[in-house]
């Protein structure tokens, strides 16, 4: 039955040089790993200044050189040796490790599985010295070279001797691709340092020093340059700090997302899982945000020592990173129209137009990213001519909006900034305007309020949205601001509101319910019926009461009091539908954000409905108080500013 055992070998200890072939298995997986290696190396030697070299996606060649302290020739040899590092000594080092490197594996690691030749200078070193390549003869020795301070370590044919890891390799340019994000990665989270990279003799990118600003608006474009919201935010000791991309800038693919941890790239469940949850209010499911963020923890909180190649991390207290991240990213992104203006998609402005906190600043990364918070992202926008520009067109003195328009204005301006001091003004606020939208304005009460308040003065940037002008095709709001021209989607941003206003008065528990005068009956099938008599106390929680009249007539009687102007037959059929669907009390938790959506959908104001200029005012300023109104549920802009600039630009005036 049982196969002949054969005859026990003998245990023996492993060579070092099969050991460190094994380990490159895990360290040098393909040419980027390589590439990653030896810049963390040349960053941890201080270097200011890499040069990369290259050749058929790295496989033939790495070669890359640093300006970094260099290596006394005594010391070769043992950099080359499996576990000898110079970065850490001690266990109590490896805690608090301040290096990207510490496990002495690396060059040992390549030099196993590739040619690897190191010239090198140090500081009071008469002249470089070299080590390695492929000579038998003289690989072992250490010989006097030519080169100025620094370090130079060329790679050469990766896996010439481990056959069967190279045909693992994919063709030459998909391993460069994998080298050029790994560059990316690493001079993202160095602007201090300058990097070149050439692919086949081609210089393909060149980064000099600049800020994070700069430096990040280089790497990931100027469609993320133009729509990003600076972060900074400290808690608990612990700090995070960046750029989050708007839903404007987002992809197709999960390609630019950077993310670091004490200055190291990190792909990490748990953050993309936070930031991820950040976004999902104001993102499609199939986009994926852009951002560049990094974080700041006491070294002794995170393990960065969980795999060879250092991407994962652990973290101490994992539970509190999470929510720490997440609300940082939520609040940026919540930032309204009225704090964020200037970061408003803005199709028809130069990028550096919509980055009031782009500042030519030098420094490492921390420096760098502090920089960029110091400066007001809520400061004025655009270049220099706008602040004169402006000064002329306040809203007071249009020329083009009716004379009543314009008293309503500073009605509502007036009445806006008295509301907007209380919570309970924003509450009664939202009320009011929405009745707005159930019944037009009646002149008596549009001359009522502009009685009472129609001295008042405005400052402008209270406002940041403007002063309705006209409807445009029954689809788009315009309005004028100091600014210029703002362009309103006014069902996408309605829909917002309301989607807003829902998810508050949910989660408060105070959603307020519209008793109908007559309920609206109609038939329903005997599921739908079922799921009334089943879910009667999620349907109240949501502020609907629906009624079984017979085993096949619903009667809706009270409908949510912000939904009031919807078709409350429709309504119902969602509400029932959902709840149906998603499985009773689940509706609440995790679909609670799609049933709100698809609701606030159909009560949204549609196209074509003409608008009265208090209500379009009305939506301006719930625009304005209401967090994340600068996208539409699906991530689309509900607004855009077209600038005097832009507007100069379209008829090109002053050129
Ligand atoms: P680790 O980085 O984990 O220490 P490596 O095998 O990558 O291990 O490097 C071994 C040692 O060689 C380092 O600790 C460092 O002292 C030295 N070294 C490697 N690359 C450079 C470089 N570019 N400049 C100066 N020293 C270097
Ligand atoms: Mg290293």
């Amino acid at each position: 039955m049982n196969a002949p055992l054969s005859p026990p070998r003998p245990i023996q200890a492993l060579p070092d040089q099969l050991i460190s072939q094994i380990a490159a298995g895990e360290v040098v997986e393909r040419p980027a790993a390589v590439v990653k290696e030896l810049l963390e190396n040349a960053l941890d030697a201080g270097a200011t200044t890499i040069v990369i070299r290259l050749e058929q996606g790295g496989i033939k060649r790495i070669a890359i050189t640093d300006n970094g302290r260099g290596i006394a020739a005594d010391q070769m040899p043992l950099a080359l040796a499996r576990h000898a590092t110079s970065k850490i000594t001690s266990l109590n080092d490896l805690e608090n490790v301040a290096t990207l490197g510490f496990r002495g594996e690396a060059l040992a690691s390549i030099a196993s599985v590739a040619l690897l030749t190191l010239t090198t200078r140090s500081a009071d070193a008469p002249h470089a010295w070299q080590l390695g390549g492929g000579d038998p003869e003289t690989s072992l020795r250490v010989m006097p070279a030519s080169g100025a301070q620094g370090t130079t370590v060329d790679v050469q044919d990766l896996y010439f001797n481990t056959p069967a890891r190279r045909k693992f390799l994919k063709s030459d340019q998909t391993e460069y691709g994998h080298c050029a994000e790994v560059v990316r990665r690493i001079a993202l989270s160095r602007p201090d340092v300058a990097f070149s990279l050439t692919h086949n003799g081609k210089t393909v990118d060149h980064w000099q020093v600049a800020e994070i600003a700069r430096r990040s608006a280089h790497i990931l474009g100027d469609e993320f340059a133009g729509a990003r919201l600076p972060l900074d935010e400290t808690a608990g000791g612990v700090r995070l700090h960046g750029f989050a991309g708007l839903p404007t800038a987002s992809k197709s693919r999960a390609d630019a997302q950077y993310f670091y941890v004490n200055g190291r790239f990190v792909r990490d469940k748990l953050l993309t899982h936070a930031v991820r949850a950040a976004y999902q209010d104001v993102l499609h499911g199939d986009r994926y945000p852009a951002y560049v963020l990094a974080l700041e923890i006491d070294p002794a909180q995170v393990d960065v020592n969980v795999h060879p190649s250092k991407i994962e991390v652990r973290f101490r207290d994992s539970r509190s990173i999470h929510q720490f991240v997440f609300h940082a990213v939520s609040r940026a992104l919540a930032q309204t129209s009225a704090t964020a203006f200037g970061n408003a998609p803005a199709p028809l402005s130069a990028p550096s137009a919509v980055m009031p906190w782009r500042r030519e600043q030098q420094g490492n990364f921390s420096a760098a990213f502090a920089g960029s918070s110091a400066a007001s992202p809520s400061g004025p926008t655009s270049g220099p001519a706008s602040g004169n520009a402006s000064a002329g067109y306040t809203s007071s003195q249009t020329p083009y909006s009716a004379p009543n328009s314009a008293t309503n204005s500073a009605a509502y301006a007036a009445d806006f900034a008295a509301r907007r001091a209380s919570p309970a003004g924003v509450a009664q606020t939202m009320a009011d305007y929405g009745a707005l939208f159930s019944r037009p304005a009646t002149s008596g009460e549009t001359s009522a309020r502009s009685g009472s308040n129609a001295a008042a003065s405005l400052p402008a940037e209270e406002f940041p949205l403007g002063f309705a002008l006209a409807q445009l095709h029954g689809i788009f709001i315009l309005a004028q601001n100091t600014q210029g021209l703002v362009i309103v989607d006014m069902h996408a941003a309605h829909e917002r509101i309301l989607y807003e206003q829902l998810k508050d008065a949910l989660d408060a528990d105070a959603m307020q319910v519209q008793a109908m005068l007559i309920p609206v009956t109609f038939h329903a099938d005997p599921v739908e019926v079922g799921t009334v008599e089943e879910h009667e106390a999620i349907l109240q929680a949501l502020g609907f009461d629906i009624a079984v009249l017979s085993p096949t007539t619903l009667a809706v009687r009270a409908v949510p009091a912000l939904l009031r102007n919807a078709d409350a037959q429709t309504l119902a059929r969602d509400v029932l539908r959902d709840v149906r669907e998603y499985g009773g009390s689940r509706v609440l938790l995790e679909r609670r954000n799609e049933l709100l959506g698809t609701l606030a959908c159909h009560t949204a104001v549609r196209a074509n409905r003409m608008l009265s200029a208090p209500e379009m005012n009305a939506l301006l300023r719930q625009m304005e108080m209401t967090d994340r109104a600068d996208q539409c549920n699906h991530g689309r802009p509900t607004w855009i500013q077209l600038g005097h600039g832009d507007l100069d630009k379209l008829f090109l005036r002053g050129q």
